[in-house]
C-alpha cells in the first residue's frame, strides 16, 4: 500500500509499505481522505516538543474511511461500515481516565506518532477508538470531524458561549477556523482575527461564510473592540494562535467579567499582567484534545449542515506529491489541506 512517511526534518516521502493485519480487538480501515493540522506541521519540521517522534513514521491522525476487515472479537462495526477515529488514545485506567478526563489522560498515544498513523492506504485501529459516520456525512466532510471536536469541546464546553454572544477567534487556522463556525452555528457575533499573512486565503475564507474578520496588524484593540463590541469588549475569546501574543493580547479584548478560552498552545513563554483581568474578573480557561461526546457533536453538527464543511476542506494537493502542502500550511495559503486516498 502507499503511504506518506517521514523521513527527517522537513523530509516526506511517499513509499510502499505492507498492508497491516488487525488484531483481535481491532479494525483495519481502508483510509478515504486525511488532513493535516497544525501539529502535522510542527511533526513535519521536528519543532521542540516533537522530536520525540520515531521515523520513519507513517503520518496522519484526522481521516475517514471505511471497515475494511474486522478482529475476531470486534462487534460495534462491520465491513463496509464509514468510520473516523479518535487519534488521542486515552489508557482507561490513570487517574484522569477513571475521573471523566481522559481528553488529558497522563498515558495517551496520538496515531501517527506514537504509532504509524493514517496517510496511507489502510491503517489499523482499535474498535474502542472508532465512532460511525452517519449515512448523510460524506467521507471527504467526516475526514475533518477531529479537529471539529476540538473546537466544539472549545466552544460547546469549555465556553459559555450563547447565542448573541460577541465572540472573538484569534488566529484562522485550523482550530480558529472551526471554532468560529462552531460558534457561528449556535448564533453568536463571531470576529475571527489575523495578521497579514492571513489576508489572501484564510480570512477570505471565513469572510465568505458571513464571519467577520479583522487584520490585527493594521488595528489595534481599542478599535477592534470599539468597532464591534460598542468598546465594551467580547463575551468571549478564544486563542487559537498557538502563539504567545494570542494570550498576551487576548485578554486586552475580553470585556469585564467575560471569558478567555486557550486552545492553541503557545510557541514560547509568555508574559501576562494579570492585574486587569483579576479586576475585571475574567474567567480564564483552556481546552485541550476532546471527548467521544465531542466527536458526536462534531458529526451531528455535519449531519444538520451547520458546517460549511466544503468551503473548509482542501483538496488540491496530491498525496503522490505531499511535501507542497505542508510548504503551503507553513505560507498560510491553505488552512485544511486533506490528502484523497480512496474514491466515492
Ligand atoms: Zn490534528
Ligand atoms: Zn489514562
Amino acid at each position: 500500500m502507499k503511504a506518506i512517511v517521514q523521513t527527517g526534518s522537513e523530509a516526506v516521502e511517499v513509499q510502499e509499505r505492507e498492508q497491516p493485519t488487525p488484531g483481535p480487538d481491532e479494525v483495519l480501515v481502508e483510509v478515504h481522505s486525511a488532513g493535516l493540522c497544525g501539529s502535522d506541521v510542527h511533526a513535519y519540521k521536528y519543532d521542540g516538543g516533537y522530536e520525540w517522534i520515531p521515523i520513519p513514521r507513517i503520518m496522519g491522525h484526522e481521516y475517514s474511511g471505511r471497515v475494511a476487515e474486522v478482529g475476531e472479537n470486534v462487534d460495534q462495526f462491520e465491513v463496509g461500515q464509514k468510520v473516523i477515529e479518535e487519534p488521542i488514545h486515552d489508557c482507561g485506567h490513570c487517574f484522569q481516565c477513571k475521573n471523566g478526563q481522559e481528553n488529558v489522560c497522563q498515558n495517551f498515544s496520538i496515531s501517527g506518532m506514537h504509532t504509524d498513523g493514517a496517510y496511507a492506504d489502510y491503517t489499523i485501529v482499535g474498535e474502542r477508538h472508532l465512532h460511525a459516520v452517519p449515512e448523510s456525512v460524506s467521507l471527504r466532510d467526516a475526514a475533518i470531524t477531529e479537529p471539529t471536536s476540538i473546537a466544539t469541546r472549545a466552544v460547546l464546553d469549555q465556553s459559555e458561549t450563547t447565542p448573541g454572544d460577541d465572540v472573538l477567534v484569534e488566529g484562522p487556522g485550523p482550530i480558529g477556523v472551526l471554532s468560529a463556525v462552531v460558534a457561528d452555528s449556535l448564533g453568536a457575533n463571531v470576529v475571527v482575527s489575523g495578521l497579514d499573512k492571513d489576508t489572501s486565503y484564510r480570512l477570505p475564507l471565513l469572510e465568505d461564510q458571513g464571519i467577520d474578520t479583522v487584520n490585527v496588524q493594521d488595528r489595534d484593540p481599542e478599535t477592534v473592540v470599539g468597532e464591534h463590541t460598542d468598546g465594551i469588549g467580547f463575551d468571549v475569546v478564544v486563542d487559537a494562535t498557538g502563539h504567545r501574543s494570542g494570550l498576551e493580547s487576548g485578554l486586552d479584548y475580553v470585556r469585564k467579567g467575560g471569558q478567555f478560552v486557550m486552545v492553541g498552545i503557545p510557541n514560547e513563554e509568555a508574559e501576562v499582567f494579570m492585574a486587569p483581568a483579576v479586576r475585571g474578573e475574567v474567567e480564564v480557561n483552556t481546552s485541550y484534545g476532546s471527548k467521544w461526546r465531542n466527536f458526536e457533536q462534531a458529526l451531528r453538527l455535519m449531519e444538520r449542515d451547520a458546517i460549511d464543511v466544503d468551503a473548509i476542506v482542501d483538496t488540491s494537493y496530491d498525496a503522490d506529491e505531499p511535501e507542497e502542502a505542508f510548504r503551503a500550511f507553513l505560507e498560510s495559503e491553505t488552512c485544511k489541506p486533506v490528502f484523497t486516498f480512496g474514491e466515492d
